[in-house]
């Protein structure tokens, strides 16, 4: 039996990994999160007749409610709040680390003492994530709108980490399970967390998520050690790297270092410090928008966080093909942060099944804008704000961006005056070549549609 299961943790591990092949492209990343979820039902399964496992009834208890709120969960939840669901799913993942490191700490019998550190290693990272992760989740659902932050808030950090770190060690050393220490030990961690979290600006939430993404990978593997499991080592081992991958490559997309997402308070202020910008917003109506882009020899769609909102992806897919079939040239322009999870943008063009070749990312669209004749800006802000590139107060500067600025036209749909999610006035809505389209998205494109069929 003992062989079957190890055969039965290597195979849910090569799934895992294959189906994380397949999620790098939106082709094949359906059939990628089925050959993983496929993975961790034969992990779970089999896990039933290890020889280890007894409480079968708490198993399966456990199992239903969890299985159970993740699907309901999962059914219910809105495209626009997956990543608060992101956040909370990987603080569970986190905390479980933390839960099987706990009750390993009490069983207090651990083969060697490799397997100790290992223990509370990945205890540390796993409750570290757990917390933070409840904090980017409440940031991300609204309930915790500013980041908090004191003076000497660094090294009262570093206090608590210090303080957890030393009872890690002194567990360790004593080699002696005492019940209060290790309760000091998870508390210190588990306060880390949330302090870690908290005074971090929205606008680099989605880095964080994914750094404590990794660090719950961490967590899992150095559990999986202690628990002679190869599924949890091999997962953990997968969900670390790439979290870190991600990690590095969104940093890098907001032109900025790991180091200086976690210390300084990007996108904080939110009252738009180094943002004042002068002229006006120049409105206009779906009717001429409507003639500009229907007349336009190139046009590049840019959508943003508001597209999702509006849900107006298909809307705006039955626009660019009518546009296509008048003979100009469309493309969509697709910056790495748009919307509020890596990958948004693509997943909601994908359901309206705009072709992949259309999608330009960032580096490839940024030299075609002097060349276009009128970039739609659809729900998009943060991404299209050339205050980044010119102007060094700005909260964003640095970041790179969409150069929407530099085409013939620009067209923006929004609702009124609402700013982005870092809370910065964008220069680009008073340019001279800019008019906005006021209204919800998927009206506003809809409106545009009907003003093009009549031309
Ligand atoms: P922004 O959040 O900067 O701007 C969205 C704009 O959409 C708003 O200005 C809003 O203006 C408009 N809007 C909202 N609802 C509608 C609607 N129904 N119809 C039309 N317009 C609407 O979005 P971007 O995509 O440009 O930038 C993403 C930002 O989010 C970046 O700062 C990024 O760092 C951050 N972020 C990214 C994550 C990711 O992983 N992609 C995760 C979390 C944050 P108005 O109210 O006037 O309509």
């Amino acid at each position: 039996m003992d062989n079957i299961i190890e055969v039965s943790y290597f195979v849910a591990a090569i799934l895992f990994i294959l189906g994380l092949k397949k999620m790098s492209s939106p082709v094949t990343a359906r059939s990628g999160i089925i050959w993983a979820g496929v993975g961790m039902l034969v992990a779970t399964l089999i896990t039933y007749f290890h020889p280890d496992v007894g409480n079968y009834l708490l198993m399966t208890v456990a199992i239903i409610i969890g299985g159970g709120a993740a699907l309901w969960s999962g059914k219910k939840v809105a495209i626009t709040d997956m990543p608060q669901m992101i956040a909370l799913y990987n603080g569970m993942g986190g905390g479980a680390a933390g839960a099987i490191a706990a009750v390993e700490l009490l069983k207090g019998e651990f083969d060697s003492q490799t397997f100790l550190i290992l223990a509370i290693l990945g205890a540390l990272i796993g409750s570290v994530s757990f917390s933070g992760s409840l904090i980017a989740f409440a940031k991300l659902q609204g309930w915790l709108r500013r980041p908090m932050r004191f003076p000497g808030q660094q090294l009262f950090n570093i206090a608590v980490f210090l303080a957890a770190v030393g009872f890690g060690v002194l567990l360790i050393i004593q080699g002696e399970f005492n019940g209060t220490i290790i309760l000091a030990f998870f508390l210190a961690a588990l306060a880390y967390g949330v302090l870690m979290a908290l005074p971090i600006g929205g606008a680099d939430m989605p880095v964080v998520i994914s750094l404590f993404n990794a660090l719950t990978g961490l967590a899992v593997a150095f559990e999986g050690f202690v628990l002679n499991n190869a599924a949890m080592i091999i997962a953990g081992t997968v969900v670390g790297s790439a979290g870190t991958l991600l990690t590095q490559l969104m940093a890098r997309a907001m032109n900025r270092s790991i180091g200086n997402v976690l210390f300084s308070s990007f996108g904080a202020s939110g009252d738009g410090d180094g943002d004042s910008v002068e002229g006006s917003m120049k409105p206009i109506d779906a009717a001429d928008a409507g003639i500009m882009m229907a007349y336009a020899e190139r046009v590049v769609i840019i959508p943003g966080y508001g597209m999702a909102v509006a849900q107006a992806q298909h809307k705006v897919w039955e626009l660019a093909a009518m546009l296509i079939k008048r003979g100009v040239d469309v493309k969509f322009a697709i910056h790495p942060v748009a919307g509020r999870m890596p990958g948004h943008m693509n997943v909601l063009l994908a359901e309206a099944n705009v072709p992949y070749d259309l999608l330009y990312d960032l580096d490839e669209i940024n030299a075609a804008f002097t060349q276009t004749d009128v970039s739609l800006v659809i729900g998009a802000n943060d991404v299209v704000n050339p205050s980044a590139r010119s102007n060094p107060d700005s909260p964003i500067y640095g970041m790179p961006i969409l150069n929407a600025d530099q085409s013939k036209n620009v067209i923006v749909i929004k609702r009124g005056q609402g700013k982005g999610f870092s809370g910065v006035e964008n220069a680009l809505f008073f340019g001279d070549n800019t008019r906005m389209l006021y209204g919800d998205g998927q009206a506003m494109v809809g409106e545009l549609i009907e003003a093009i069929k009549e031309l």
